[in-house]
């Protein structure tokens, strides 16, 4: 291969964080670290994708040294530094700069969604994200203060707290798909946000560096847990990672998955290593 080629990006890994990159009890990575390296040593892009905040992940981001774009919010948000929306040549129509960084709301704009949600205060009982105080979020999440802060910084989802009835909420969710807005029930929060995913942005990402590129990019894609499935179903390689019991998402629609050995970082690089193995096994078949 000719040395011009290095430059090129041909595979991409898009992970989710919490119990996939990060171990479940202590949230390090520090056993991932050799295949985070192998991977830029490849010149292959690490793209985190996750439910945190834009804050919360920018300081991971800088942690590991990643210079490509992130995926926050659930996939409701792009986050893609200056230099490489520059290589990529992108139009930054529609993005907003802040931080060195250009984003894209692919959802709604919170401010739309908390301009609904005190509309509809009057008629059903919940508590925001943008009702809260800092310590308040620390009471119910448990976060620190620098923790709590960072999760409401938020551009594009609304997490509350309900606190009515169960066939109210039915009657909220209709209040919101009139305005092409759902509600998405995580742990302990109803997330309030557009009808777009983990995959919408996995997507957007491939076909930016595709086009650019004017090739087929390669992808491999990690996560746990239901709202990572999209994401699984949109890449060439899906790796599942166990959960904490070790027992695996499983979807009739998942293909030639590979289940990762173990949960956390150290499972994390077990999974990326076979699934860059397997992509190489492929290209010489
Ligand atoms: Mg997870």
């Amino acid at each position: 291969m000719s040395s011009s080629f290095s430059a090129k990006v041909n595979t991409l890994v898009f992970t989710d964080l919490d119990g996939t990159l990060l171990n479940h009890d202590d949230y390090s990575y520090q056993a991932a670290l050799p295949a985070i390296e192998r991977l830029r040593e490849q010149n292959i892009p690490l793209i985190l994708v996750s439910s945190k905040t834009r804050a919360e992940m920018a300081e991971l981001c800088s942690e590991l040294n990643i210079t490509d774009p992130y995926v926050c919010e659930n996939g409701s948000l792009i986050v893609m530094p200056d230099a490489w929306v520059k290589t990529m040549g992108l139009d930054t129509d529609g993005f907003t700069f802040s931080d060195g960084a250009w984003q894209f709301v692919q959802g709604a704009d919170r401010q739309h969604i908390t301009a609904l949600l005190t509309d509809l205060k009057s008629r059903f009982e919940f508590t925001g994200f943008a009702d809260m105080s800092v310590n308040q979020v620390i009471d119910c999440t448990g976060l620190s203060e620098q923790g709590a802060a960072q999760a409401k910084q938020r551009f594009a989802t609304e997490p509350m707290l309900w606190h009515d009835s169960s066939a109210a909420l039915d009657e909220f969710a209709q209040q919101l798909s009139m305005h092409d807005l759902r509600v998405v029930k995580g742990g302990r929060f109803y997330h309030v946000m557009a009808y777009c995913d983990k995959s919408d942005a996995v997507r957007y990402l491939l076909d930016t560096y595709e086009s650019h590129y004017g090739a087929k990019v390669k992808s491999i894609a990690l996560g746990d847990s239901p709202n990572d499935l999209v994401m699984l179903k949109e890449v060439d390689q899906a790796v599942v990672m166990p959960h904490k019991d070790g027992t695996y998402m499983h979807d009739n629609e998942l293909l030639g998955e590979i289940r990762a050995p173990q949960e956390g970082a150290s499972g994390w690089r077990a999974g990326v290593e076979a699934a860059l193995q397997k992509l190489r096994n492929g290209e010489d078949a």
